[in-house]
């Protein structure tokens, strides 16, 4: 399959990660909306939360702790933080491989959509 967070995943090609364990991996968007803005994608080619299943309900709490794990170490857990993961066509998902996005550093926007 030709996805490139796989290829991020696997290695293949490079990408600046901040974590990766058994279950998923964590790196640095390479185009930025905000001072902090970082990817968690599940190692396992998922492509979005509509391909999730209650077999993954591991998998699904892992990703939202690392959420958690990347705010305190962007060092953003205290000033907060927006979480997004863009699903489908009118959610605007481009790589279809879940990924979520934890963007901070900054204040946001107040609107969403
Ligand atoms: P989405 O619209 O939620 O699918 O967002 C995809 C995100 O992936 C965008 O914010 C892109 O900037 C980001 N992106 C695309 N290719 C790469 C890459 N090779 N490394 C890191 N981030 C990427």
């Amino acid at each position: 399959m030709d996805c490139i967070f796989c290829k991020i995943v696997n290695g293949e090609i490079p990408g600046q990660l901040l974590m990766h364990n058994e279950y998923l991996c964590a790196f640095r968007d390479v185009n930025p909306v905000a001072p902090s803005h970082v990817l968690i994608v599940p190692n396992k080619h998922v492509d979005s939360l509509e391909s999730l299943s209650t077999e993954d309900t591991r998998l699904a709490g892992k990703l939202l702790l690392a959420v958690k794990e990347i705010a305190r170490m962007e060092n953003i857990a205290h000033s907060g933080y927006r979480v997004i993961v863009n699903n489908g066509a009118d959610g605007h998902q481009e790589i279809k491989h879940l990924h979520i996005h934890v963007i901070g550093g900054a204040p946001m926007q107040h609107q969403l959509g």
